[in-house]
């Protein structure tokens, strides 16, 4: 499992995430509540991630082996921001009142607008090729883990 940890994450991408939660608290406070699904991913889940749609295996057990729905990553191991620490990327979900998890796209493009206040992140669902909108990353994070 991924770590969920916020302390795990870039002190950038943890102040946007703390700050952008406090104020959707204060905002919306009926709305479902954002939380982190994933910070930091070690290369080798990222790997087995990135496997899944070609493991002969049935990973999300529906009975069927290596079907579309098992792709969920074009990252290999340490193409993705998540798979640095600390983490240069977090994911998140919604949970509502009765703490059933939702993905209602509004929620997600509502919450970005909040997360987006702080310079230097990049929303993926700005992503101009497979559109990512549980996904926050620092801007540029490529340049930082060059070696
Ligand atoms: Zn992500």
């Amino acid at each position: 499992m991924a770590s969920r940890s916020i302390s795990d994450l870039h002190p950038q991408l943890a102040y946007a995430f703390g700050k952008a939660e406090a104020e959707w608290l204060l905002i919306n406070p009926t709305a479902p509540k954002p939380f982190l699904v994933a910070t930091y991913r070690s290369s080798q889940e990222q790997q087995t991630l990135y496997d899944q749609p070609r493991d002969r295996k049935d990973n999300d057990g529906d009975g069927l082996i290596d079907e579309k729905d098992e792709f969920v990553t074009n990252a290999r191991a340490g193409q993705s921001p998540h798979n640095y620490f600390p983490s240069l990327a977090f994911d998140i979900a919604f949970r509502n009142s009765k703490g059933a998890t939702d993905y209602q796209v509004k929620w997600f493009a509502d919450f970005a607008k909040l997360v987006l206040k702080t310079p230097g992140i990049t929303w993926g669902g700005n992503f101009q090729s497979l559109i990512d909108r549980p996904h926050f990353e620092l801007t540029g994070w490529e340049k930082l883990v060059k070696k």
